[in-house]
This record gives C-alpha cells, structure tokens and sequence, in this order.
C-alpha cells in the first residue's frame, strides 16, 4: 500500500540533501541505500567520471512476472541551482515548499519518491508485477549529459515512464521537441575608436546586424530565440570579436535543422556586409520524439490513471528531457507529471497529495497487465 506519511518522510529527506548538477553523490549513496533495504542493487555506471560529475547513472533490473513485458521507470538525480542548504517545509495543508531561498528539489525528487514509494509497496505486499527497470540518472539539467552516457543496449524495456514533467498529476507528455542551439562568433579587427576608427572592422555591429535580421518568438511551426550576445573590450575600442548564441525547437528535427542553415546564411551575409569573419556551429541538444498517444505506451498510462480514481490528460510539452534519449534508441516513452510545480525557481512545490496520487500511477504501471 501506498503510505503518504512514508513517502512524504522520504522526500523531506531526500530534497535536504544538496543535488545540485554533477554533485548527486550524496542523494544516489542515499538512493542506494534505500533501495538496498528493499533487496534491489542499484548499479552506478561510469558517467560521472565521463562527464566531471560525482555519480553516474544508477540502474536495476527488477526481475517480475515472465509473461510481461518489461517497462522503464526513470527519473533524475539533479537540480537546478540553487540546490545546496535546501530546507523543505512542510505546511499544515500537506504543500511542501523550500525556505524560499532555494528551490524546493520536487524536480525531479517528486519522480524519484513516487517510484521508490512505488516499488516499496509492490514489494510489501508481495503483489505480482511485471519486470522493471529502474535508471536514476545524473546531470538531466544540462541537457541530458548524463543520460547520454548509459549504455543502452542494456535495457530490455521497449516502453519508458520518465518521471519528469511538471504540471497535475495525472498528465503525461507524448510529444517533446528537438532542441539545437547554435553559437556565432564574429572576428573583425580591433583599432582605436577615435584615432583610427576606418581601420577597425565592427563585430558587435555585424553581430547586431544579424540580430536584427533573425526572427524570434514563434516562427511557423518553430521557436526561435537569442539567448545572448557578449562582445567588446572597451568604449575607445572598435570591438574585434562578439558572440551570439541561440536556439530553436519545434517537433519536426528537420524542419529546425533547416532553420539553423537559415540562420547561419543570415549570419554570414551580416559578418560579410561589415568585413567580419565568423564561426558557426550548432549543437542538438535533443532529439523531438512522439508517441502514439493511442498506442500501448499510453493506453497503460490511461488506465493505471483510471485504476486509482485519477483522470488523465496526454499533452504536449515544448521542453526536453531523458526520455527524449530513451526514443532516440528505439524505446516508446512518455514523460509523466510525478507532482511538481513552478519548477527552476525558488517558489517551486509540491504536495503530499499530488505524491501520493504519483506514487499511485507508478505503482499502477508497476502491476499492470496489459
Ligand atoms: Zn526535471
């Protein structure tokens, strides 16, 4: 059985461990020893060494009924900043929230304690379940750089339930864009700004330029945004170098791809027009995936909804997370709302409610049949 004050104890303790990215140490010792308790040894990989981190990936194979088809169960191990000295409250009304000077941690702690309160009751009450497989990965805040890490050829699951997306319980995401930033670094030529100002070629001009010429926001079926722009030494210096970088996401990863090379002409004719010289390069950061949401994946998700009273909403998102990594080799997978709120910010919360009604669907899924 599901129990509310166990779950709640288990992520007042948990949020209190500092976790931000690349330091999971402390909260995946924790997260072992909990599920060593409970007999299941969750094996760490070599990512964090990889990646600069302090931990890697965690994962376990929980062995269950051989007629069932295994499914993934996954969540992250870090934070966002500020996540040291975090102090979580519990308030008279079951909110949880932080002290106000952190975030609160319930992205993604809430996915990781509605598992572990998941698998603890399944396994308490001796109830049959299918095969599961659990991955606790580091470093999902920058972009994933842990998960990209796993060796996954490992995993036998063709389905995946990724923890990790904000808004009510109930709702889960089928569809998640793919995300490439980009980064444009103009060269012209510094001179004095008074003495010998037609010698200088202007990089924060070209820069500019292209600036204005790239349209931001919604764009068709895409967003397109310049995140920053640094350039310049001092006011009596023609400016030799500037940079400007940015991304765009939308759900179809050609069409983006094509955006960037659009992007990047609009950048080389600005830094040709002021004599500049420029480097371009892009990066996908993740790959857009979507799931049927008529299909298994989401027909299962349905239903452990229904089996414990909640209404389910299969919806889009425009961010990306692990279960971005988990399509893109070949697993099925929706990302579910474990009970977290005003995320990457100090005023983010949760509920022992909205944990306890997350707990309920991953031990749903967990004894599912179908
Ligand atoms: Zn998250």
């Amino acid at each position: 059985m599901i129990r509310t004050e166990r779950l709640v104890r288990s992520f007042l303790e948990l949020t209190a461990i500092d976790n931000p990215t690349l330091h999971e140490r402390a909260l995946s010792e924790r997260l072992r020893q909990r599920y060593a308790a409970l007999g299941i040894a969750l094996e760490e990989d070599g990512a964090g060494t990889i990646i600069g981190g302090s931990a890697g990936n965690l994962y376990a194979y929980l062995p269950g009924g051989e007629t069932l088809a295994p499914i993934l169960l996954s969540a992250h191990m870090d934070a966002v900043a500020p996540a040291c000295g975090k102090k979580p409250v519990l308030h008279p009304d079951g909110r949880i929230t932080s002290d106000g000077t952190t975030v609160l941690g319930a992205d993604d702690i809430s996915g990781l304690c509605a598992i572990l309160e998941a698998v603890t009751s399944v396994l308490e009450d001796g109830a049959p379940h299918r095969p599961v497989e659990l991955l606790f990965d580091a470093a999902e805040e920058s972009y994933c750089t842990g998960i990209q890490q796993f060796d996954f050829s490992r995993l036998r699951s063709k389905t995946a339930y990724v923890f990790d997306l904000s808004g009510p319980v109930g709702s889960a995401a089928y569809q998640a864009p793919s995300i490439v930033s980009f980064r444009a670094e103009f060269t012209g030529r510094a001179a004095h700004a008074a003495f010998s100002p037609e010698e200088g070629l202007h990089a924060i001009k070209a820069a500019a330029e292209a600036a204005a010429h790239i349209d931001c926001g919604r764009v068709g079926d895409l967003t397109v945004n310049i995140g920053t722009i640094t350039g310049g030494t001092a006011d009596n210096i023609v400016p030799e170098t500037c940079v400007l970088t940015g991304e765009a996401r939308g759900f179809d990863h050609p069409l983006v791809l094509r955006k960037l090379a659009e992007i990047e002409q609009t950048i080389r004719q600005a830094a040709s027009r002021f004599g500049c010289a420029v480097r371009f390069t892009t990066e996908t950061l993740c790959q857009a995936f979507r799931a049927d949401p008529e299909g298994q994946a989401a027909q299962r998700f349905r239903a452990a909804c229904a089996s414990v009273g909640l209404e389910s909403s299969l919806t889009v998102t425009y961010g990306g997370s692990d279960n971005n990594h988990f399509c893109l080799h070949g697993l099925t997978g929706l990302v579910v709302a474990p009970g977290m709120n005003s995320c990457h910010s100090c005023q983010e919360y949760t509920s022992a409610d909205e944990l306890t009604r997350a707990a309920r669907i991953a031990e749903a899924l967990i004894v599912s049949r179908k």
